[in-house]
C-alpha cells in the first residue's frame, strides 16, 4: 500500500470535525487495510508505531526533526526556525520545502507504508552511541522520497502531533462499524477487549475474524492492562449513595499505583501508565516472590514510600524519583524503601477475576498476601454500615497520614477505566485539580531561560480546553529534601514536547499533568473552557497521571456550582 493512501485518509479526517463522518472514513479504510500485509499499520492512524502499552513514544524532539529537515531539504536550521516561528506548524513547513524540491526532482519512486512504518519503528528502538545520526538518516531517507503532503504527515507523526483527531474511542467505534454492523453490543465488547489488550493491532486482527476471535482476547499476566479508576465523592453520604450500603472503606495511600504480574517464574511491574518498572523496583519483586503465594497473578497495589528513620509515610514526590531511575537502583531501594499495599486482584491462577465480585476478590488478596510489616500487606479495609462508622475510619486514615479513603461497592466487578458506581475517593478538599500543560512562557530576570508560566487545560471528551495560566508553586532551586519540582526541571520536561514556538511562548503536546489549587473558578471568555482559575498555584507535578485522567469540564462545572 502506498503511504499516499494513508495521507489521503489523514486529509479527509482533518477536513471534518463530525464524529460520525470520521467513523465512516475510518471504517471504510479499515476494510481496505485488513487485506494488507500488517495489521500493525493501524497504529499509524493514531500517529504511532507501537501498541499503546509500549511506553516508547515517537515524539522525537523538535530539535532533531529540524536537523533532519535541514539535511533532507538543504535548508539551514536558522531558516527553518524562522519559518517555524512564523507558521507555528513544522508539518506545514516540511510540506512547503518538499514542494520546492519536488519541482526539481519529478520522477521519484512512490513511498510505501511499509517503508514509513519500518523506519519510524527503527527510530524508537535506536539507543546509545551514534543514535542521533542514525535517527536523522532514517528520517532523511523518508523525507527525501516523500511527496509534499507525505512529508507533512511524516513530520507530524515524528512529533506525535498528527492533528487528525483519532482518539482511541473513535477508532473503536470505527472497528465496530467496519466489522460488526448490526451487532449492537459489539462496541462494548470491543471497548472491554481494548482495555485488556491495549493494542489496536491485536484488536483489529481479532475483529476482522469475528466475534469468536474477539472473545478470545483475555488478560495475560505480564502484558500491561489498564486499571480501574475512581470517581470523586464530596461527602460520605454521596459515597454511600454511589457504592450502596454497606460498602468497603479502604485507606487511600498516597503513593503510586503498581500492577504486580507473575507468569511462570517471571514477575513484572507496571505503572498505571503501562510503563514497565520491574528493574527499578527489585525490592518489590523480591517481596512479591517471598510473600505472595500464588502461581500466577495480576495484583493491583499502591506502593508508598516511608522514612527510614521515623517509619512515617512520605508523600508521593519522595519516591517518584525511583520510577525513572536507571542507575544506583539497589542503593535507592535501601534509602527510599516502599511498602506495598495490595487492594485488588485481576487474575489468579489461570483465571481472570474481573467479573468476580469485589468482596470475593478481596478474600483472594487476603488469602495469598502474607502481611510483613512495612513491606507488603493487603490495604487496610473495613466494611462500613453507616456514615458514622465511615467517619471514624476516615479519621483514622487521616491520623495515620493517609490521603483519605476509597469506598468500594461490595458486589462490583473490576472494570477498566472510570466506571461510575464501583469505587469512589474521598479526601479533604484543598480544592485542587489535575490539569495538563498545553503551553508555556519563558520567564525573565532571574527566571530567564526557564519556562515559568504554564497554560493548563481540562478535558472535554477528546478535547483539551484551556482554563488558566499558572506560574507559582514550583521552586527556583532545590530545598530541604530535594523532592520538590523546580522550574528548571519542568523546563526540561516540556522542551522535548514543543510543537510550536512564537516569541517567548511555546505550545506543547499535552503530556505533563500537574495538580493546581486555586481560590475560585470564574466564567471567562479568555479561555476555551470558558472558565478561568483565580489565583492558581501548582501543588505538585503528577508524573503518574495520563492526560486522559485529568479533570473534566463537567467536574469543573460541578465545582463552580458548589461555589455558588
Ligand atoms: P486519584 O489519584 O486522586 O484519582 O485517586 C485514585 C488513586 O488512588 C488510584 O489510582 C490509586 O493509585 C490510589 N489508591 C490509593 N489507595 C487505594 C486503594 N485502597 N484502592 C484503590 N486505589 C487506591
Amino acid at each position: 500500500m502506498d503511504y499516499a493512501t494513508f495521507v489521503e485518509v489523514y486529509d479527509r479526517l482533518s477536513s471534518t470535525s463530525k464524529k460520525i463522518e470520521k467513523i465512516g472514513i475510518l471504517a471504510e479504510f479499515l476494510k481496505r487495510l485488513q487485506k494488507e500485509e500488517s495489521s500493525e499499520w493501524i497504529y499509524l492512524l493514531r500517529g504511532k508505531v507501537t501498541p499503546d502499552y509500549d511506553s516508547r513514544e515517537l515524539g522525537i524532539s523538535t530539535q532533531l526533526t529540524l536537523k533532519a529537515m535541514s539535511a533532507s531539504f538543504g535548508v539551514s536550521q536558522e531558516k527553518i526556525i524562522a519559518d517555524f516561528n512564523e507558521a507555528g506548524d513544522i508539518g506545514e513547513i516540511a510540506e512547503r520545502y518538499s514542494q520546492k524540491r519536488r519541482q526539481r526532482a519529478l520522477f521519484m519512486k512512490k513511498l510505501d507504508v511499509k517503508k514509513v512504518f519500518d523506519n519510524l519503528k527503527m527510530i524508537i528502538s535506536i539507543e546509545g552511541k551514534g543514535a542521533v545520526d542514525r535517527k536523522i538518516s532514517l528520517i532523511s531517507e523518508l523525507l527525501t522520497s516523500a511527496a509534499p503532503k507525505e512529508a507533512k504527515y511524516i513530520v507530524r507523526t515524528l512529533l506525535s502531533d498528527l492533528r487528525v483527531g483519532v482518539a482511541d474511542a473513535l477508532l473503536i467505534d470505527a472497528i465496530a462499524e467496519a466489522f460488526f454492523v448490526n451487532e449492537d453490543d459489539a462496541k462494548q465488547v470491543l471497548e472491554e477487549k481494548y482495555h485488556l489488550a491495549n493494542d489496536f493491532s491485536l484488536l483489529f486482527d481479532a475483529a476482522r475474524k469475528g466475534m469468536l476471535a474477539l472473545g478470545e482476547i483475555d488478560l495475560v499476566p505480564g502484558r500491561p492492562v489498564s486499571v480501574m479508576l475512581a470517581v470523586k465523592a464530596d461527602t460520605l453520604e454521596e459515597a454511600f449513595r454511589i457504592c450502596g450500603t454497606p460498602a468497603a472503606a479502604e485507606y487511600k495511600y498516597d503513593g503510586f499505583r503498581m500492577l504486580i504480574n507473575k507468569r511462570g517464574e517471571d514477575i513484572t511491574l507496571f505503572t498505571r501508565r503501562l510503563e514497565n518498572v520491574t528493574s527499578q523496583f527489585p525490592d518489590v519483586v523480591s517481596a512479591a516472590r517471598k510473600y505472595i503465594s500464588a502461581k500466577e497473578y495480576v495484583l493491583d497495589a499502591e506502593v508508598v514510600g516511608y522514612d527510614l528513620k521515623t517509619k512515617k509515610y512520605l508523600p508521593f514526590e519522595a519516591i517518584s524519583q525511583r520510577i525513572k531511575r536507571k542507575y544506583d537502583i539497589d542503593k535507592l531501594a535501601k534509602t527510599l524503601p516502599v511498602e506495598i499495599n495490595i487492594f485488588d486482584v485481576l487474575y489468579h491462577d489461570g483465571k481472570n477475576t474481573l467479573d468476580t465480585p469485589y468482596l470475593e476478590r478481596r478474600k483472594i488478596v487476603e488469602k495469598i498476601v502474607k502481611t510483613q510489616a512495612l513491606v507488603i500487606r493487603p490495604a487496610v479495609q473495613k466494611i462500613v454500615e453507616d456514615e458514622e462508622e465511615a467517619e471514624v475510619f476516615y479519621q483514622s486514615a487521616l491520623d495515620e497520614g493517609e490521603e483519605g479513603i476509597m469506598m468500594k461497592k461490595l458486589d462490583a466487578p473490576y472494570r477498566q477505566g472510570r466506571k461510575v458506581g464501583y469505587m469512589v475517593k474521598i479526601k479533604p478538599t484543598i480544592a485542587d485539580l489535575d490539569l495538563v500543560i498545553v503551553g508555556a512562557e519563558y520567564g525573565t530576570g532571574k527566571r530567564g531561560g526557564w519556562l515559568t508560566s504554564y497554560i493548563v487545560a481540562c478535558k472535554d471528551g477528546e478535547e483539551f480546553l484551556e482554563i488558566g495560566k499558572v506560574s507559582s508553586g514550583l521552586k527556583e532551586k532545590k530545598e530541604n529534601d530535594g523532592q520538590e519540582t523546580t522550574y528548571e526541571e519542568m523546563t526540561k520536561l516540556l522542551r522535548p514536547l514543543i510543537i510550536s514556538e512564537k516569541d517567548n511562548q511555546i505550545r506543547v503536546r499535552p503530556e505533563i499533568v500537574i495538580a493546581v489549587t486555586y481560590q475560585n473558578i470564574q466564567e471567562s471568555p479568555s479561555y476555551s473552557s470558558e472558565y478561568a482559575l483565580r489565583f492558581p498555584r501548582i501543588t505538585r507535578y503528577r508524573p503518574d497521571k495520563k492526560p486522559d485522567e485529568i479533570a473534566t469540564l463537567s467536574e469543573i462545572k460541578k465545582e463552580v456550582k458548589k461555589q455558588r
